[in-house]
């Protein structure tokens, strides 16, 4: 029941990317998430998301979960969110607990969708602030979701548009941080989106639009 987020950045160092568990912003349930029974996914696009984009995420999660995806209005950040510690951007820690809290019934889970840069803080499995903290206290990332839970938050920020993977790549990070809100960790099976993207971009471009077999049969029916 961890905190996973998707694929670090490592700002500055060029090129790292990551995932991490997150252990001071677990869940407090200890049973897969009570909506199971809800049959849609919600999206939640921020500010001037692109609604193509959001359009290519919610086909990728219908296509990949077999949920029903309902984009919904935009709203914009919550002003709470926004730090300015090294850079400028809004904690993606704090967006998705103000997703769960404005979940409605009828979503087994939110996704939101933003194109500002978001963070988180970057820890070890004991919870400590990795050091230096100056460094790992406010960690850029693409992506962050409760393992298992109702909410999850996916930035283009660090994704180049320009890139020709750029849709792709954005469609895989929205499973993985989905897949956690369904309570899959990290998979150690080599092409599985689960995949703990550990070493640089290249890991999110090997990895399929999809799960393994051992991770799909840990999936709920829609
Ligand atoms: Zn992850
Ligand atoms: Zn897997």
């Amino acid at each position: 029941m961890n905190l996973h987020s998707l694929i670090l950045f490592i700002l500055g160092l060029g090129c790292g990317y990551t995932t991490e568990v997150n252990p001071s912003l677990q869940e407090k349930k200890t049973t897969p998430p009570t909506e199971l029974h809800a049959s849609i996914i919600g999206l939640q696009p921020f500010g001037q998301f692109s609604k193509i984009h959001a359009t290519s995420v919610a086909s990728a999660l219908e296509a990949t979960f077999n949920f029903k995806v309902v984009v919904l209005p935009p709203q914009p950040l919550p002003a709470h969110a926004f730090v300015h510690i090294k850079t400028p951007r809004y904690r993606a820690d704090s967006l998705i607990v103000h997703l769960r809290r404005q979940k409605k019934k009828q979503f087994v889970c939110v996704l939101g969708l933003t194109n500002k840069d978001i963070s988180t803080t970057k820890r070890d499995k004991h919870g400590r602030t990795l050091k230096p903290a100056s460094q790992y206290e406010d960690w850029g990332v693409f992506g962050l979701g409760f393992c298992p839970g109702v909410a999850c938050i996916v930035s283009t920020y660090r994704l180049n548009s320009d890139n020709p993977h750029f849709i792709s790549r954005l469609k895989k990070i929205s499973v993985h941080e989905v897949g956690h809100n369904f309570g899959l960790p990290h998979c150690p099976n080599s092409g599985c989106v689960m995949m703990d993207a550990a070493e640089s971009i290249n890991t999110i471009d090997k990895v399929k639009l999809d799960f393994c077999s051992s991770c799909r049969m840990k999936l709920p029916k829609s």
